[in-house]
């Protein structure tokens, strides 16, 4: 379990409680350590927002929040292409319905358990909390590992995991999306399936749907350039924008290749990309099309690169992708990718900020050292919140039978981006944290399901 620190950040007056509740939280969900460090996390950074909402203590708010309303594990049986049966454990969490319905990704990789999909659940609550939207927190996905498996053997799987999940979901219930291993290929087959079991053309169900069936335009983009308006927010308060910046990227999925795409939009140099066996380093800055081609369109390793680009690149099949000097990094891989060694090569390298385009890439110790070094830090919660508000803006347009152009999902998600900036930045000012984007995040977040589920009774 990584290392967490204490709450020594919080006034004396709540540490008893915050305390307490961690320790209950530890004692409930035992072998959970993701979900314990979400947990820890936003703790840690309530204090300042209890002193002055005394309110939040009472009725178990808190502890409401950390137990999820619902937790659904299944088994998915499904036979591969030799006739083979296999048994994976699907998993969703309802997290909180406070604000709108269930709303977060699948994620289908063998490191998935239900204290991984906990922990997710958990964050994606604060997250979907910052959008500013209606839409409450969930997450789901299987210990299914997709690498490897023909795009039959991928359906079926799809096709068993929906026969037990569509009886949970709804549009005005809980909406899944894609997430590790789930692209909108997998959202495919399986609002197939879910469609050919309710009888119903119901778009509001899933998001990151394909365009002509009920998708929006630029959710496939909307995470990574999210996360990359994030970092432009970030940078600007240091009166400084991403023109010729050095920016390092991990990951070559979905968030990582549209992180890639807007910071070069917007003048930054990109020069690494990596997957779970080894990175990419190119001096000439990554050339976009060929990483899609092979990530996206071949589905194949990123140790393919070089030999296809030439002579500026080199792939580095051991090692860590944060040794490489960089102006900015965007972790957007997955949890814990970046520890506390990494951060002081960062730091040493001189790095200004670093913004999380997964969910909890930075290990608590690492963020330590980056925030003791004045480096500005963006926690996923809010940098990489782009993807799920433009799943909020999909289901908007499938309940209005609207299509809406890519600019105006676009400009749409840049405002809700800077909005979210803003307030993590100004929370964070107004609770005596000042450029503490992770304690504005969480309390932002916080303060917004507090005050619905306070209105809302005990439930
Ligand atoms: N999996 C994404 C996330 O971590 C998107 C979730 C969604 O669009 O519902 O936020």
């Amino acid at each position: 379990m990584p290392h967490v620190t204490p709450f020594d950040s919080s006034p004396a007056s709540h540490l008893p409680i915050l305390q307490r509740i961690y320790s209950d939280t530890l004692h409930r969900n035992p072998g959970e350590p993701e979900f314990h460090q979400s947990v820890h996390e936003v703790l840690t950074s309530l204090a300042p927002a209890l002193s002055a909402h005394p309110e939040f203590t009472e009725t178990g708010l808190i502890e409401r929040m950390i137990e999820p309303e619902r937790q659904i594990i299944f088994r998915v049986p499904w036979q591969d292409d030799s006739g083979k049966t296999l048994v994976n454990r699907g998993f969703r969490v309802e997290f909180n319905s406070t604000l709108g319905p269930y709303k977060g990704g699948l994620r289908f990789h063998p490191s998935v358990n239900l204290g991984v999909v906990k922990f997710l659940g958990f964050e994606q609550t604060f997250k979907n909390a910052l959008t500013g939207l209606n839409i409450g927190g969930g997450k789901g996905g299987s210990d299914f590992n997709p690498r490897g498996r023909s795009v039959e053997e991928v359906m079926r799987f799809c096709q068993s995991f929906m026969i037990e999940l569509h009886r949970h979901l709804g549009e005005h219930t809980d909406v899944p999306a894609g997430d590790i291993g789930v692209s909108s290929r997998e959202i495919g087959f399986l609002f197939g399936q879910y469609r050919r079991i309710t009888n119903r053309w119901e778009p509001g169900v899933l998001t990151g749907k394909g365009r002509e069936w009920g998708g929006s335009e630029a959710r496939t983009q909307a995470t990574g350039y999210g996360s990359v308006l994030f970092l432009e927010q970030m940078l600007k308060m240091r009166g400084e924008d991403l023109d010729g910046q050095r920016i390092t990227v991990s990951g070559s999925g979905n968030v990582a290749i549209y992180s890639i795409a807007k910071a070069q939009e917007l003048g930054a140099h990109v020069i690494t990309a990596s997957d779970s066996d080894g990175y990419v380093i190119d001096e000439k800055g990554i050339n976009l099309e060929l990483l899609k081609q092979i990530k996206e369109v071949e589905r194949g390793r990123i140790s393919a690169y070089p030999s296809r680009q030439g002579g500026s690149a080199r792939y580095v099949p051991t090692g860590c992708v944060w040794n490489v000097p960089a102006d900015a990094a965007l972790p957007s891989a997955t949890q814990n990718e970046l520890d506390s060694a990494a951060a002081a090569t960062l730091v040493n390298n001189g790095v200004k900020a670093v913004a999380e385009g997964a969910n909890m890439p930075t290990t608590p110790d690492a963020i330590h050292v980056l925030q003791q070094a004045g480096v500005a830090f963006g926690p996923g919660k809010a940098v990489n919140a782009g993807g799920v508000a433009a799943s909020a803006l999909e289901m908007q347009q499938n309940s209005g039978r609207e299509i809406w152009a890519f600019d105006q999902v676009e400009e749409e998600l840049a405002a809700i981006m800077c909005r979210i900036h803003n307030t993590c930045y100004e929370t964070a000012n107004q609770y005596g944290a000042p450029g503490d984007y992770v304690v504005g995040a969480n309390i932002a977040g916080f303060e917004r399901v507090a005050a619905g589920m306070l209105a809302q009774g005990i439930v």
